[in-house]
């Protein structure tokens, strides 16, 4: 019998249900990527045409105006394609304290976007960088040929640009598991890649942010193909943390797509799960004020345990110290 997510937290506390408070805007400005990793849940990559218009945009800094003191996290794909972003940033920049830009590092070596890195450093934007291992073995096998000795050169440069070492140029990066496995401890794998890394190729950065990976996208045809969607969906469900419930992301997250389409989250967007309104209809970016006014209830399915396997799982990381058992 299968386990609905909406049964558990419902038999936990319903209240985990709603919404909370807006403090992270997360907006995902399209599906171009230089690269097609084979666990990304957005199936982004080089033939990616979603691309956010300078209109919505404009939306979204118009709705920022009158809310000064949200996180506000780019994603994509490769946010850095999108014709719009020098504009897009810089409008941002002005109306935040926390301005986060996912990187994948490897395009900051792209022809044309040598002016990235040292922009970023400019503006002070957060840099959270994918780097799924300390091994170019395993990195390669995840995200592509080369792509370790890529991101190596790409934070070597940040490094030199003050990032990793200035208090306020942060530089963070992300951990997701190479296949269907849990992550382990968070603050150990930090201390491993810290280790690691700056033993090896004298690389620096503030803290590592482990993932689960979500059971949508590219991860899941792995799965499919592999015959084992059931059993990691069954890791999931078997490692349900109570604590890391209390603490999921959607609850003081609101993400956007290309389109102003609202959303709980980015997997909940990858999945086409958007945020209804009263008309029954998906709610875009002009309606967020009246959405956050209301009593937002969380749209959940059964992807839902992979953000409260083990330690948790959020977009910075994990959400309790320990997992169960440990
Ligand atoms: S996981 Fe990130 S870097 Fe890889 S294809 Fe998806 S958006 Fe691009
Ligand atoms: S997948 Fe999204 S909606 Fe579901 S619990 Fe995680 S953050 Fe919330």
């Amino acid at each position: 019998m299968t386990t609905e997510f909406r049964d558990v937290i419902e038999n936990l506390n319903p209240s985990i249900l709603r919404f909370d408070e807006l403090r992270t805007l997360q907006l995902n400005l399209g599906n171009k990527c230089n690269q097609s990793c084979t666990h990304c849940h957005m199936q982004a990559g080089p033939t990616g045409k979603k691309m956010m218009p300078r209109a919505i945009m404009q939306k979204i800094i118009d709705f920022l105006r009158n809310h000064p003191n949200l996180c506000i996290d780019i994603t994509g794909g490769c946010p850095e394609l999108n014709s719009n972003f020098k504009f897009f940033i810089d409008n941002v920049c002005e109306l935040t304290s926390r301005l986060m830009v996912r990187t994948n590092l490897t395009v900051l070596l792209e022809p044309g976007l040598d002016w990235a890195a040292k922009w970023y450093r400019e503006r002070g934007v957060v840099l959270v960088a994918s780097l799924p291992c300390y091994t170019k073995e395993n990195v390669d096998k995840q995200r592509g040929k080369s792509v370790f000795e890529k991101s190596i050169a790409a934070l070597r440069i940040l490094n030199e640009l003050g990032y990793g070492y200035e208090e306020e140029l942060e530089l963070n990066l992300v951990y997701n598991p190479g296949a269907d496995f849990l992550p382990g401890p968070q603050e150990q794998l930090e201390a491993d890649y810290k280790r690691e890394l700056g033993e090896k190729y004298g690389i620096r950065f503030n803290k590592l942010f482990t993932i689960t990976n979500a059971p949508i996208g590219r991860f899941r045809q792995y799965l499919e193909v592999n015959g084992r969607l059931e059993k990691y969906q069954q890791l999931l469900v078997e490692n349900f943390n109570p604590d890391a419930a209390e603490n999921i992301m959607c609850r003081s997250l609101v993400s956007v797509d290309y389109r102003g389409v609202l959303y709980n989250c980015d997997f909940n967007q990858a999945l086409r799960l958007p945020i209804i309104d009263s008309k029954g209809i998906p709610a875009t970016i002009e309606q967020l004020e009246d959405i956050l006014s209301g009593n937002l209830e969380i749209i959940t399915s059964e992807h839902c345990f992979c953000c409260t396997a083990g330690a948790g799982s959020s977009c910075t990381g994990s959400l309790v110290n320990k997992p169960l058992g440990v």
